[in-house]
């Protein structure tokens, strides 16, 4: 059962329960527990507006290369793997930059990074979110050793998928007790070798070597900036070969020619309106009847896949990637994050697609049974909607309230 079909499970017992109660008194509502620090995803985006192809990289420079270090937090990797994106311009990284960190591609430990003066750095590309201790303590680290914080990606910027987990109301212990217990392959580990009491990793384990510990996962996931002082944006998932460029370079005529930084705040890559305003659909803006995925659907290429019933977040993402989802038939997910206009991703997207529910104009009649039916088709309304922006977001997460 979705979530939608659950609310509408849960208003019935509600509404059954109101026949046979008196009304309460209304508790005064207690807060929404919000344990990041101030939202910054009303921030206005300058904008580096990325050029087809992107420039070229100067190459080596005539008085040393400057420094530079990637760091992969909370993530997949994409990210990190995609400064390889840059196709030949790759072979120009190495020549331009001493790589003091890039865990995917040179050996960089933390105490080589600890050991270096502060501001020694002249770009940190940071990617993932920060989920534990070890996320915490290295952005912490790399934000001191530099002077230019880049915050690379799609989790770095607004959460990303590993933020879906703030969805999780019992935070880390559920997670940890789902995984390395109700997993079926965890459970049957369990069972088999653990049957007394299951084991969970802990974050400090003697043995007789000495202590190991691991890094202690938080309740929360966090976007970059609600960490340290970012410097620069680059979204996307991963970001795009284009911006990556635009960056690099923009670095570079920095270290080696004195030319001024775009100002703090810049989002690389990106423009001012929304992807619907560059998507090469066109919109009839058709009443939604029913909700379909892409594989039920035989795509027109021409028509807004919303007019044919797939829910696409273009609405309320902005616009720089060239619209490659949707032009290849696939909906946007909402990976640039929310445009200038809108306050958070997640909610004006739904807003967009709810207002093209038959509610009034259609069918007068229609009451809140077929909105229900219509919802409940979507399937995991919290993370299609929230798939990339959850630290960024107003909810920012589940919590358990007495007991529920
Ligand atoms: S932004 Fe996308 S590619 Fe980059 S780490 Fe997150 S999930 Fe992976
Ligand atoms: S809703 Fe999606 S498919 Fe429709 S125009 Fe906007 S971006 Fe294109
Ligand atoms: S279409 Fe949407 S999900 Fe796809 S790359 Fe562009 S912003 Fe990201």
């Amino acid at each position: 059962m979705g979530w939608w079909a659950d609310r509408k499970k849960k208003k019935e017992e509600q509404k059954a329960a109101q026949a046979v109660a008196p009304a309460k008194t209304a508790a005064p509502a207690k807060a929404t527990v919000c344990e990041a620090a101030e939202c910054s995803a009303d921030k206005e985006p300058v904008g580096l507006a990325a050029a087809d192809l992107g420039p070229l990289l100067p190459g080596a420079p005539p008085n040393g290369k400057f420094n530079l270090a990637v760091y992969w937090a909370a993530g997949c990797g994409g990210c990190d793997v995609s400064l390889l994106d840059t196709n030949e311009r790759v072979l120009t990284i190495a020549d331009m930059a001493n790589i003091v960190m890039w865990p995917i591609a040179v050996d960089g430990k933390e105490k080589d990074i600890a050991a270096m003066e502060d501001g020694s750095i002249t770009v940190s590309l940071i990617n993932g979110a920060v989920r534990n201790s070890e996320n915490e303590h290295m952005v912490k680290l790399l934000r001191k050793k530099s002077l230019i914080v880049v915050s690379y990606g799609t989790c770095a910027c607004f959460g990303g998928t590993p933020a879906l987990a703030n969805l999780v109301p019992g935070g880390k212990d559920e997670i940890l007790d789902y995984v390395y217990t109700k997993v079926p392959s965890s459970a049957a580990f369990q069972s088999k070798y653990n049957s007394a009491k299951p084991k969970i990793p802990q974050t400090s384990t003697t043995v007789p070597e000495g202590e190991l510990t691991l890094p202690v996962l938080y309740d929360n996931v966090y976007a970059l900036d609600q960490v340290i002082d970012v410097d620069y944006y680059i979204p996307g998932c991963p970001p795009m070969q284009e911006s990556i460029s635009h960056l690099l370079k923009a670095v570079a005529d920095f270290a080696y020619n004195g030319v001024a930084l775009p100002p703090k705040g810049t989002m690389v890559g990106v423009t001012s309106k929304t992807l619907c305003e560059e998507c090469p659909r066109k919109k009839e803006y058709k009443r939604i009847t029913e909700v379909k995925e892409p594989y039920q659907v035989d795509t027109n290429n021409d028509k807004c896949l919303v007019d044919q019933g797939i829910i696409c977040l273009g609405a309320a993402t902005m616009g720089g990637c060239g619209a490659r989802c949707t032009k290849v038939g696939q909906p946007c997910r909402g990976c640039y994050g929310p445009s200038p206009e809108v306050q958070e991703l997640g909610s004006s997207a739904f807003t967009a697609i709810a207002s093209l529910f038959p509610v009034i104009d259609e069918d007068p009649i229609m009451g809140e049974d077929k909105v229900d039916d219509i919802m409940s088709q979507i399937k995991d309304p919290l993370g299609y909607f929230y798939a990339f922006s959850m630290s960024k977001s107003l909810i920012k997460r589940s919590v358990k309230e007495g007991g529920q």
